[in-house]
């Protein structure tokens, strides 16, 4: 029989490389953006999937709207990675951050409660609910100490899950995800952000880069290889947490630095670090210790952010000359 997921958020980042992950593994593949009418859902056209993907529209703070979305689609899987997804928003945003990530997860575990069938679960959860470890690496026992709205939220789904799980033994994840990117990581987010800046400079345009703290410091994976994380999490006999990184810290002054020289560029004529976009906290040391998805998972994070940047940079290149 082939089996059947539902990715909530499929115009995201993860949404587009997990779709194709579970293609690869035979599939069929349904998922939900707000208005599935009008996204363009570029990230699965840049994938070359965009017709093997059956699209929905799915409000998750509408619970009518979940349940009857998982009525229709009978998924075996779920695999919910929608919600307001960025750390600086949320300070501007925090009652929409906080309902559709705790209240959008909320309506997904009711739904599947409802309908009592063996659903299993995937919630995208984040490092960032750890706060500020002071250099220590994060692991699974490490207690939250969320330092923003979007943390606040993330530390509230994840514990929605975990009483899910107790409570009512759905087959119900979280993955702690660390930062990860690749070339379908919007432009808001700071990486994508250096990384179209130096490209554009090098190819003659005048500009400067405005960025707020670059001296916090981040553990970047790829992102295809944190999707193959969340499909071992729902293959595996019991569900189960796990945090999923590389194990390896960079500071964000590091990461502009490598992609300008990429293109022979010297960052420090261009970067500007203005103290008024600093967030009102923020997280100095982000460090993670994967080894529960090691030894459980059999997951190793393949690529390393020197060759993100690369991928990252490469990728820039080519859309701004199609352009
Ligand atoms: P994206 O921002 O690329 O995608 C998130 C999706 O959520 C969008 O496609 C969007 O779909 C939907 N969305 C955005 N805002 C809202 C909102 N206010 N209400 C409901 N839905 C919304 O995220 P990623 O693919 O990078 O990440 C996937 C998940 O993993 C997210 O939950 C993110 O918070 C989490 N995460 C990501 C990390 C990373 O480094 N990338 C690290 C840790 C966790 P549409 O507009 O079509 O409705």
């Amino acid at each position: 029989m082939q089996k059947k997921a539902l990715i909530c958020g499929i115009s995201g980042q993860d949404g587009a490389y997990l779709s194709q992950l579970l293609l690869n593994h035979g599939y069929e593949v349904y998922g939900t953006s707000r208005d599935a009418q009008i996204s363009t859902l570029q990230n699965l056209q840049y994938l070359g999937i965009r017709d093997r993907v059956k699209s929905l529209s799915m409000s998750l703070t509408d619970f009518r709207s979940v349940l009857q979305v998982l009525t229709q689609v009978q998924p075996d899987e779920i695999y919910n990675l929608a919600g307001q997804s960025s750390v600086s928003l949320s300070f501007e945003q925090p009652v929409e951050t906080l309902e559709s990530i705790a209240t959008g997860t909320l309506n997904l575990l009711e739904s599947i409660r409802f309908l009592g069938k063996p659903i299993k679960f995937y919630n995208a959860g984040s490092s960032e609910c750890f706060g500020d470890t002071f250099g220590l690496p994060a692991d699974e026992e490490t207690s939250f100490r969320p330092r923003s709205p979007y943390a606040v939220a993330k530390s509230t789904a994840f514990w929605q899950v975990s009483n899910y799980r107790e409570a009512y033994k759905l087959f119900a994840c979280s993955g702690i995800l660390f930062n990860h990117e690749s070339p379908l990581r919007h432009d808001r987010f700071v990486t994508q952000k250096i990384i179209g800046a130096a490209c554009r400079i090098a190819n003659g345009q005048i500009e400067k880069l405005i960025l707020g703290n670059i001296d916090i410091q981040r553990d970047w994976g790829y992102a295809p290889d944190y999707v193959k994380a969340m499909y071992l999490m729902l293959q595996q006999e019991q569900p189960n947490d796990f945090v999923i990184a590389t194990g390896k810290t960079i500071s964000l002054s590091d990461f502009i630095a490598e992609a300008f020289g990429i293109l022979e560029l010297n960052w420090e004529e261009y970067v500007i670090s203005d103290q008024s976009l600093y967030r009102p906290t923020d997280i100095t040391i982000s460090c993670a210790n994967p080894s529960k998805a090691n030894q459980k998972l059999g997951w190793y994070a393949t690529t390393g952010v020197h060759q993100i940047i690369q991928i990252m940079v490469e990728a820039m290149q080519r859309k701004l000359a199609v352009k």
